[in-house]
């Protein structure tokens, strides 16, 4: 069947969507792919329908193909399985729930991990039902706090979720591996540049883990990689922790006014002028910094958390999130500063060197402040420090941790900078960004322990499940390739995903035109090749700026050069067309085609 462009369901928008940040957003909703029906909730129209279901038809293949299997759960779930994994808690505000008319409470599912793994227990009870793999393409409900870009960060949408189920270790790492197989098959033929990195556990819980990252400027997650073959996201990123020095021979801490030094620059400067450092110069990694946050747990209640870092280096807002989660971190506000009077602002320190009683450790959880103090692996036995005192105005040099002041522990979420060494010894990393297109994981028995998946194993004795669960963005799967592939003019699909094979556009007036354009189409369409014509009364102007922005990779111009019977085939992404005579154009176009 023709479709044509007089009668096909859409609008072309001359101007971008007010909203639009990225270049994937634009062009869909300018291409009338798709229309924004609320924050993060968007309407398939015809075009973006064709699109998504390729994308679906590539995931299922490669499913079937690894003999997982597809059902299909509702979006509309019970609190009960959530509740006895604590997910009902822990996603916090990040769940749509709702309550039926009898008051029971109710969720739009962001994730099915619950659901399966009760179906499951539901129908097996045997070693011998195992390994079973069981995998939907769903909608999913995710109360994003910030929904951007379109379709790359909605609120409802789509995803391929499969779950594995293996009776022992070595079957989780199998099914793992046939999964990860099937993702590179997945992602290349979307025609991705994609990397595979290690990955931060998140919220699943579960040990390993990696994600398919699409490799964009407009990505919202950062990856390293080292020439070595190191690649992480930098969430996942542990570093070298540095070594212990000795703390013998060390200078006694003393402390010292420091004026007008509100920034590292400024302390480093003054401290190489009036305090100097006996072997070199000091600079901002010898200054101890240490930022506050509150944490907000999900559950309502909230503790506040010291972090001390190297000044030369931010808090990682992200790696922070990671590391903390469930609970969400957030600045400490001048009414929590009020609240923990032993915190100078400014001026922090893990200790006051001049308290009645002589030096007294301030931060920590048994400390005066009572507050958690968690430092960066570089701040390790015998380093010595430039740090504040607590007291307004004033720095301490030359604090040694292990002799001067302790922490509760440690935590890993200073930035990474362009040029660190890769944990592994692999080199140094070069940072980039990229779109979180798929994740695997290996969650091992959380899930099926909580919901009680257990199966007789060959001796008889009942054994925990064990799990790994397996997500791709299938809708964030359309706005990516759209986000790789679009150019100035428009969206230009690839072969595989585009909503037709081949536009034909009837440019010009006369009814020979018009006769001739249906004729062609007609012998394409007989030929298996689905055909997009534009029919309409319009300017050529029109049609080539329409057909540019809709991205159809290949289109035949019937037009001018009809009375010396010819047409001319034009490639979308190159922008160039040659003159093929009208008799040879449907041999022509199937071989563009590569049929
Ligand atoms: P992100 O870190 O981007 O929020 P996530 O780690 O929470 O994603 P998973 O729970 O791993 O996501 O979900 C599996 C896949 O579903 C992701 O790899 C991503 O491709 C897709 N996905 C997740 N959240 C969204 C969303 N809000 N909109 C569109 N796709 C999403
Ligand atoms: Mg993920």
């Amino acid at each position: 069947m023709i479709t044509r462009m007089s009668s096909l369901f859409v609008r072309t928008l001359r101007e971008d969507p007010a909203d639009a940040e990225v270049a994937s957003h634009r062009w869909l909703v300018r291409a009338g792919y798709i229309r924004r029906a609320a924050p993060g909730i968007y309407t398939w129209l015809p075009l973006g329908l064709a699109v998504l279901h390729k994308v679906e038809q590539i995931v299922r293949e490669e499913m079937d193909a690894i003999g997982a299997q597809e059902v299909s759960f509702p979006a509309l779930l019970p609190r009960e399985p959530y509740e006895a994994t604590n997910r009902w808690t822990e996603y916090g505000e990040l769940v749509f729930r709702l309550k039926d008319r009898r008051g029971a409470d109710m969720l739009l599912g962001p994730t099915h991990e619950e659901m399966f793994t009760l179906l499951v227990k539901d129908l097996y009870n045997s070693y011998k039902d195992l390994p079973v793999s069981l995998y939907q393409i769903q909608t999913k409900y995710r109360d994003e706090a910030r929904p951007r870009a379109g379709l790359l960060r909605g609120r409802e949408f789509i995803m391929k979720d499969s779950y594995s189920f293996d009776v022992d270790d070595a079957g989780l790492e199998a099914s793992y591996q046939k999964h990860r197989e099937a993702y590179v098959k997945i992602f290349d033929r979307l025609g991705f540049d994609y990397v595979i990195v290690k990955a931060d556990a998140g919220a699943m819980g579960g040990s390993a883990s990696e994600e398919f990252l699409a490799i964009a400027d407009s990505g919202e997650d950062t990856f390293v990689r080292s020439p070595g073959g190191y690649a992480a996201n930098v969430e996942a990123v542990s570093i070298t922790p540095a070594e212990a020095q000795p703390i013998e021979g060390q200078p006694a801490a003393h402390v010292e006014d420091t004026p007008d030094t509100p920034t590292i620059e400024s302390l480093v400067a003054l401290s190489n002028e009036k305090y100097r450092r006996e072997d070199r110069a000091w600079t901002g990694a010898d200054t101890l910094k240490n930022v506050v946050f509150m944490l907000e747990n999900p559950d309502g209640s909230t503790e506040a958390l010291a972090i001390g870092l190297p000044g030369d280096r931010e808090v990682d807002p992200k790696r922070l999130e990671a590391a903390v989660s469930p609970a969400e971190p957030r600045p400490f506000t001048d009414e929590d500063f009020a609240a923990n009077p032993a915190l100078v602002k400014g001026y922090i320190g893990p200790v006051t060197m001049d308290a009645p009683e002589g030096a007294v450790q301030v931060l920590g959880a048994e400390a005066t402040s009572t507050v958690r103090y968690l430092v960066d692996p570089r701040v390790a036995e015998g380093t010595r420090w430039i740090t504040g005192s607590n007291i307004h105005g004033r720095h301490v040099y030359d604090l040694v941790m292990g002799r001067d002041f302790t922490a509760d522990g440690t935590i890993d979420v200073a930035e990474i900078r362009e040029g660190d060494p890769a944990p592994d010894g692999s080199g140094p990393m070069t940072l980039a960004r990229g779109i979180e297109m798929g994740h695997i994981f290996q969650l091992g028995r959380k899930y099926a322990e909580a919901l009680g998946l257990k199966v007789l194993d060959q001796n008889g004795k009942l054994v925990t499940v064990t799990m790994g669960s397996y997500g791709v963005g299938v809708s964030r799967a359309v706005a990516a390739v759209a986000e790789g592939t679009s150019d100035e003019k428009g969206l230009c699909w690839p072969r595989e995903l585009a909503p037709f094979d081949v536009m034909v556009l009837a440019t010009g007036k006369g009814e020979q035109v018009l006769e001739a354009a249906e004729k062609l189409a007609d012998d394409l369409d007989a030929r298996g090749v689905k055909v997009l014509l534009d029919d309409r009364k319009a300017s050529p102007g029109v049609k080539f700026a329409d057909a540019e922005l809709l991205g159809v990779p290949t289109s035949v111009v019937v037009g001018r050069g009809l009375a010396e019977g010819t047409v001319e085939v034009k490639d979308r992404r190159s922008g160039q067309a040659r003159p093929v005579a009208l008799a040879e154009a449907v041999a022509e176009v199937l071989a563009e085609i590569g049929r």
